[in-house]
């Protein structure tokens, strides 16, 4: 039962995904988490690293999406600021989210990663899609008093999946 919670991948960080190794898998875009993925939840402006990164993924036609479970103010920011389209209250890991995030892109699951910190709803939402899950550790270690009973039980399942370091 815990499978289903197994990402195909784990990473310390976005900036850290190889995305010319995402392109040699066949990945045409990727699905993307907002708080504690690509910036700290307390930040509001992306970091340059983190901007050279998005660049980069588009130099290489890889297109990228934000998805998160969070208000539309900051997604709708983050879009204008990085030039890139964004979904807010995406409900994740319920599949409407991502499936308007696929239409948006105009792909199919398989050729789609999503990269986030949650187990239960980045990774778990993409592995119900079918598209590559990619697990990173969150950015911020102060976190909303939900994300964090939820994390007691990602170290839970963490463990069982062999995850945990
Ligand atoms: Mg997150």
């Amino acid at each position: 039962m815990f499978e289903r919670f197994r990402p195909d991948e784990v990473a310390p960080g976005l900036k850290d995904l190889n995305l010319e190794k995402l392109q040699k898998k066949r990945l045409k875009g990727i699905i993307c988490d907002i708080d504690n993925t690509l910036l700290p939840w307390d930040h509001d402006v992306p970091d340059q690293e983190t901007r050279e990164w998005i660049e980069q993924a588009k130099n290489l036609g890889i297109q990228v999406v934000l998805l998160s479970n969070a208000l539309p103010r900051r997604a709708n920011s983050l879009s204008e600021q990085l030039d890139i389209p964004a979904r807010a209250q995406a409900v994740k890991p319920r599949r409407k989210g991502f499936k308007k995030a696929l239409e948006e892109m105009g792909l199919e699951p398989g050729e789609v990663a999503v990269v986030g910190d949650q187990i239960f709803t980045d990774v778990w939402g993409g592995n119900r899609m079918g598209m590559y899950t990619i697990l990173v550790s969150p950015l911020a270690e102060k976190e909303f008093f939900s994300t964090k009973i939820l994390r007691c039980l990602e170290i839970k399942v963490k463990k069982k999946l062999g995850l945990s370091g």
